[in-house]
């Protein structure tokens, strides 16, 4: 583990730098501890009696196809799909994104109808404990902290207006911003999905003062990018590097400051990308074309990372150089959907 005093030679000029994430999920960002403490608490019946076990199925070890890798979220938004789970859940990511990285800014993201146990569990509850969780965390550690609500490619337009009326009720006390995830395919709703289609959600949370990120260009390609720059318009994308397919759409990102939350690990985990050569030359045609990206991770607990380990692998790969990645931070923290106070 690191922690601020514990520096490999490599990352000493991250000494006394504060560090933002933007890009995490709470599905993947709470300890394998923790998620065991948790279930066990709930009385949830776990597929093994074994900690090793559970740890093992639910971080990534090696690289894994995408869905493989989405169908890893089922057992941790199951545990984590009651009030008390995320009051606590979100404590835990707050403290260990302090400590562990000197993490000052942090915005997570989850979706609160995937953990509603189809519907038993009121919204309201769910939103307002983890509110109540992150601000908790907030008393012990200097972090300023904000919630991302999501929506998803798999759910009916009332499920995901019921998201956005949730963002807009609770944007004055912690949720920052919407998002838009989940696979492809996997069932006729997400087939059928078209960015054009939360178009007017968007344009309300937008209307509110909220954030708007949308994941695209990861395992979608810029066909789908496309379409959600120009009838979203959002202010930042989670993943985007798709976009190093088209000198157009990298202009378009520039012209319109448009922010891409890249997430280097996790995109080796789920094969989006081959190996480290190709990273290298994502993040040269990026920083050629001048787009503005930022360092994440997508959610440390499973992709066992931490946003310190991801500058340093990023260093000795020699993918980013040390400026390259404080600006990159920089950049971060200047796209926070947290309002300066
Ligand atoms: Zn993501």
């Amino acid at each position: 583990m690191i922690n601020t005093t514990d520096f490999s030679p490599n990352l000493h000029f991250l000494e006394g730098v504060e560090l933002t994430e933007l890009h995490t999920h709470v599905g993947f960002s709470i300890s394998p501890t923790m998620l065991w403490e948790i279930a066990h608490d709930q009385g949830i019946r776990l597929p093994t009696k074994s900690y090793w076990e559970f740890e093992k199925m639910i971080t990534i070890h090696e690289a894994k196809g995408y869905e493989e890798y989405l169908s890893m979220y089922d057992w941790t938004e199951k545990i984590q799909s009651s009030p008390e789970a995320l009051f606590t859940g979100m404590q835990n990511i707050v403290s260990g994104a302090y400590r562990k990285n000197n993490i000052t800014k942090l915005e997570m993201r989850f979706n609160p109808i995937l953990r509603n146990r189809k519907g038993e569990r009121d919204l309201d509850h769910l939103i307002v404990f983890a509110l109540q969780g992150m601000e908790r965390a907030m008393l012990k550690y200097p972090v300023k902290a904000g919630i991302i609500l999501m929506m998803d490619r798999r759910f009916s337009q009332q499920e995901n207006a019921g998201i956005v009326k949730k963002a807009i009720k609770y944007r004055h006390r912690g949720v920052v911003g919407i998002d838009l995830a989940g696979p492809i395919s996997l069932n006729d709703q997400s087939a059928r999905f078209a960015p054009r289609d939360i178009k007017s959600l968007v344009e309300e949370a937008r209307g509110f003062g909220l954030g708007v990120t949308i994941h695209t260009g990861e395992a979608t390609g810029i066909e789908e990018m496309w379409q959600v720059v120009e009838e979203l318009s959002p202010d930042r994308i989670g993943h985007g590097i798709a976009c190093i397919q088209d000198q157009k759409l990298m202009d378009h990102l520039v012209n319109n400051k448009i922010v891409l939350e890249t997430c280097p690990t996790s995109n080796l985990n789920t094969k989006v990308l081959k190996d480290f050569d190709e990273m290298r030359h994502v993040y040269a045609t990026l920083k050629k074309n001048n787009v503005l990206f930022t360092i994440n991770t997508d959610g440390p607990e499973m992709q066992c990372i931490s946003l310190r380990a991801e500058f340093q692998k990023l260093l000795e790969h020699n993918i980013l150089t040390k400026e390259d990645l404080l600006r990159a931070n920089q950049v971060a923290s200047e796209a926070s959907f947290i309002k300066q106070e």
